[in-house]
């Protein structure tokens, strides 16, 4: 059974979003663990994660993305900013070790002039300090489209980050379709060929979930617009043979798209008929 969902509001808490995610056919979902700009963490409510998990176990729920605030520059220039994004990470770890089963998921950052090398030297140095911490969630860096200064904007900037980490047991991959489109990996005319290059600079053992995201731009445009399905530059066909894909078909699956819910309930329905082969 394909396990897909979309990003969903966390303002009313664990339960809340289990309860939308079911009613939307999807039996997973992200969420942002704080406001996306920063900011505090509602107070933990264990007795709502208690429910919530009750809930998740009824209704085939097993594994949930956790997405930082994307304002958190792990390689910032500035060192309290880099501070920062390490404090409010310890945080979020801190509150996610309530939530089994969860994975957190980050942009790598932004170097901003300082270089892509001393961005990912700032990146691994940041995640070596978490790592000190023994935290228990699987650590997620997301693939970026290279807007700007990203760094992460190819799989050898992830790689490199990765062989900077000291302890990487819990260190993965999220793939964006959206930004490694825009990142200039033909995943439309060779998904075969970006896989295997994915498997020989990553690994695939280290892929741990998709961002399903249509563009609105071109390949390799570094844009990072994300479009419906079947709305933007990749198409249908291409998702019917990621979401189809023997190296991929096992992975959840999350919807980013410009929706609102009853949006990401048809194009749920419509990505898990394309992996029962409905759609081709
Ligand atoms: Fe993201
Ligand atoms: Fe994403
Ligand atoms: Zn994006």
């Amino acid at each position: 059974m394909l396990r897909i969902g979309c990003h969903l509001s966390s303002s009313k808490g664990y339960l809340a979003m289990g309860r939308e995610a079911v009613k939307i056919g999807a039996n997973t979902f992200q969420f942002f663990t704080r406001n996306p700009r920063g900011g505090k963490a509602k107070e933990l409510n264990l007795a709502d994660i208690e429910e919530y998990q009750a809930f998740a176990g009824e209704h085939g729920i097993a594994q949930i993305l956790a997405h930082a605030p994307y304002t958190l520059n792990a390689c910032a220039k500035d060192d309290s900013l880099r501070q920062f994004a390490y404090e409010t990470m310890c945080d979020d770890l801190s509150r996610l070790a309530h939530v089994p089963g969860s994975m957190y998921n980050f942009h790598p950052g932004s170097h901003v002039k300082q270089g892509v090398q001393t961005g990912i030297s700032y990146i691994a140095d940041m995640l070596n300090r978490i790592g000190e911490q023994g935290f228990s969630t699987t650590i997620l860096l997301e693939t970026m489209a290279g807007k700007g200064s990203e760094v992460g904007r190819n799989f050898e900037e992830l790689r490199a980050i990765i062989d900077k980490v000291e302890d990487t047991g819990r260190l993965g991959v999220c793939l964006d379709t959206c930004h490694v489109f825009d990142g200039g990996y033909d995943i439309v005319g060779d998904l075969d060929g970006v896989l295997r290059e994915f498997d020989a600079v990553i690994g695939l053992d280290r892929l741990k979930a998709i961002h399903v995201n249509d563009s609105k731009n071109a390949l390799g445009s570094h844009k990072d617009r994300h479009e419906k399905i079947g709305g933007g530059q990749i198409g249908v066909e291409a998702f019917a043979r990621i979401v189809t894909h023997p190296n991929l078909h096992h992975l959840p699956f999350y919807l980013e798209t410009p929706n609102d819910l009853p949006g990401y309930q048809r194009e749920i329905e419509l990505l898990r008929a394309m992996a029962s082969r409905q759609v081709m």
